[in-house]
């Protein structure tokens, strides 16, 4: 890509908007290990009643936290089955190994895409970066 070359309106709208999720995300307080404490509390209808304070950033990352989620999810499954890979054809000298390529991309296997992915969810988070 020419680094002259303006930047697609789209894309650039895009990139605003996941640095906007990020950044919302980064300042919400962490729930990880309170979650582990409320957990041994839930009551015998299922819940846990419980007292805290918000402050504002914490609103704002839970207004938005779910549907954000949802979207991630639903993009992850999407890239997943576009990024996977397929036999590449060809005469190879390891019969047991063939060659693969991404069928949507056509990169070697694993793609860059889903190399990526694989980086970011390939692991258990336990409480992420
Ligand atoms: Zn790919």
């Amino acid at each position: 890509m020419n680094a002259d070359e303006p930047e697609d309106p789209q894309r650039q709208g895009l990139r605003e908007r996941l640095e906007t999720i990020l950044i919302t995300t980064e300042k919400a307080t962490s729930w990880h290990e309170e979650a582990g404490h409320l957990r041994a509390l839930v009551n015998h209808e299922g819940y846990v009643p419980i007292r805290t304070r918000l402050a504002i950033e914490d609103l704002e990352f839970l207004a938005g936290a779910r549907t954000e989620l949802l979207r991630f999810s639903e993009l992850g499954l999407r890239l997943l089955d576009l990024h996977q890979p397929r036999d590449a054809g060809g005469i190879t000298s390891d019969a047991a190994h063939p060659i693969l390529r991404c069928r949507s991309c056509m990169w070697r296997w694993p793609c860059p895409t889903f190399r990526a992915m694989s980086e970011s969810f390939g692991r258990e988070a336990a409480e992420g970066p």
